[in-house]
């Protein structure tokens, strides 16, 4: 596997559109294409051709490039240009606005916005696994308005309602687990608890109302910020409050404003992001390009 620590060194392991194909081949397939597969039918009866370019099925006879199948499929955009656009978007903490990618990669900004949003789509995390135990932190952020993060404490009640509400569980100093709610209340947030949190785990909130009737399942600890506590022995919820801070800085920072309908996927890149924040840079790019599989057409981003 190709490896490289700065944007430089990447440009210099893939000075040809070849190179970048064979790299997302074995990122894909695996050394020598030990999982080669069809990506019509799943076959693993695959023909290469001698272009190192295309490849078909020996069951649906189908012809394919290595693009099918994922984010890059119809994309005219050149792979370097998507390897950079990846470095960009994966080492930047507050990600990257389509206006400073199209310049920095020479595409349309359009094109760059939309590129962004199918490299968002590829860290969207495909599949949950088991809820966290150990201390778990579990708190929500509103976001909206003049395009500033807010948090419950901040904002009078009754604006609650016209911000878009995040609700964000993570394992201390480990995972982290993020979803745009429709509207806060208890049933979405002990909803997201139940799926997130096990009940071997201890359960750490503020003194929210919506988060009461916990305690009988979980051993939950409540801090309270209405009376100015923020840490009780190590009891506290700064982790996932400055989970909060970054994605202010992303939104706020980076993008200005992002709207309700788009809002999952930029939680979703800053999730992606932060839960590879000990990664070398290199490998959060390869990372990612062994997540681009699923497609995401134009009709189904603007629909
Ligand atoms: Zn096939």
């Amino acid at each position: 596997m190709q490896e490289f620590n700065s944007l430089f060194d990447m440009m210099e392991a893939f000075p040809t559109e070849q190179h970048a194909i064979d790299h997302l081949r074995e990122i894909r397939w695996g050394k020598d294409d030990v999982n080669a597969h069809c990506p019509h039918c799943g076959s693993t009866k695959v023909y290469h051709f001698s272009d190192n370019k295309n490849h078909k099925c020996g069951d649906c006879r189908k012809r394919f490039s290595i693009k099918v199948g994922t984010i890059f499929e119809d994309s005219k955009i050149q792979l370097r240009k998507w390897f950079m656009a990846i470095w960009l978007i994966t080492s930047h903490k507050k990600g990257i606005a389509s206006t400073t990618l199209a310049k920095d990669i020479k595409v349309t900004q359009k094109t760059a916005w939309f590129m962004l949003h199918r490299l968002r789509h590829a860290s969207q995390t495909k599949s949950f696994n088991a809820p966290f135990d150990g201390d778990v932190e579990v708190d929500e952020a509103y976001i909206g308005g003049k395009a500033i993060n807010m948090h419950k404490h901040q904002i009078k009640a009754r604006k609650q309602y016209e911000k878009a509400a995040v609700v964000g569980v993570i394992k201390r100093n480990g995972e982290l687990r993020a979803k745009h709610i429709p509207i806060t209340n208890k049933i979405n947030l002990h909803g997201m608890v139940h799926e997130h949190v096990s009940t071997d785990a201890r359960l750490i909130t503020d003194s929210s109302h919506m988060y009461k009737g916990l305690n009988g399942e979980y051993n939950h600890e409540v801090i309270n910020h209405h009376k100015g506590e923020y840490v009780r022995d190590d009891i506290h919820t700064n982790s996932i409050e400055s989970v909060w801070a970054l994605l202010k800085r992303q939104i706020s920072g980076t993008h200005h404003w992002v709207s309700k309908k788009h809002l999952q996927a930029y939680v979703n890149e800053m999730t992606w992001r932060f839960n590879r924040r000990d990664h070398e840079e290199g490998q959060r790019v390869n990372s990612l390009l062994g997540n681009v599989q699923g497609r995401l057409t134009y009709m189904e981003l603007t629909a």
